[in-house]
């Protein structure tokens, strides 16, 4: 397991369907030669995940889904298991994107028990949070962080996870946090889970995510504190993508 690296995440959303995925990942793995600079995930659609875990077979880039049901198994109607995701190869699962907390209902509970599903499962949740605008022009930010994290990781014992720190005011917006807004919050978060996890929060990365493009990624990454990104709009294309992944060439981690 991979986590002494930084982490650049792709989440594509709805977008790529299977021929798009694998004209994509056979260009990302021709563009991403090894050794790779940082570990790399891709987040297609449910549905394109069969065809991207045979292409990315011995690739060294690993493959996650976007969303996971809390129980392995039972009547809940077009919701997917999280032992379906391990058995496609995936190795990471995203949890409480803002786009489900905002359009799909998804609350710091059911984000908890996804976590823990997750993990009992064998995937690493990427758990993500962030305050919204109104939030932050009321200063609030602080305490919805606490909130999301303390409800969110409620009972869990496992460091084998990953935050996000995705402030909603930055998503798909085009307005990044500033890399000193992103290194007080990563730092604040990182502090959080020192004292919640001891120094199993060593392994747990925090990635930035929200309009992360090839302009503000070095600046980005260059914060202590700033562990990796997760990337939505800018990972559609494979050679912005690529330019993202490799600035961690130069760009400076302090994740050790
Ligand atoms: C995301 O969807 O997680 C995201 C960060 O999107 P974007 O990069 O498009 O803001």
């Amino acid at each position: 397991m991979t986590i002494n690296q930084p982490l650049v995440a792709g989440n594509w959303k709805m977008h790529k369907n299977i021929r798009e995925t694998r004209e994509f990942l056979h260009s990302l793995i021709k563009l991403l030669r090894p050794p790779l600079p940082c570990e790399v995930a891709i987040f297609p659609p449910f549905t394109s995940l069969p065809a991207a875990a045979e292409i990315l077979t011995d690739s060294g880039i690993a493959l996650g889904a976007q969303n996971v049901h809390w129980e392995p198994t039972g009547a809940f109607t077009g919701e997917i298991s999280p032992l379906f995701l391990v058995e496609l190869g995936c190795r990471y699962c995203i949890i409480g994107h803002s786009e489900r907390r905002l359009l799909f209902g998804e609350t710091d509970e059911i984000c908890n028990r996804k976590i823990k599903a997750a993990q009992s499962a064998g995937l690493r949740p990427i758990l993500c949070c962030g305050e919204t605008l109104e939030e932050r022009n009321a200063h609030q930010t602080i305490e919805i962080l606490r909130r999301q994290l303390e409800k969110g990781l409620k009972g869990i014992t496992s460091a084998d996870l990953d935050i996000a720190y995705e402030p909603v005011w930055a998503i798909g917006t085009g307005h990044t946090a500033t890399p000193d807004q992103a290194a007080e919050i990563h730092n604040w978060i990182h502090l959080w889970l020192r004292s919640r996890f001891d120094d199993a929060a060593d392994h747990i990365r925090v990635l930035y995510g929200g309009s992360v493009k090839p302009e503000n990624a070095m600046a980005l990454i260059r914060q202590t504190g700033v562990d990796g990104l997760l990337v939505g709009g800018a990972s559609l294309d494979v050679n912005t993508f690529s330019i993202i992944v490799n600035s961690f060439k130069e760009g400076q981690s302090v994740f050790s």
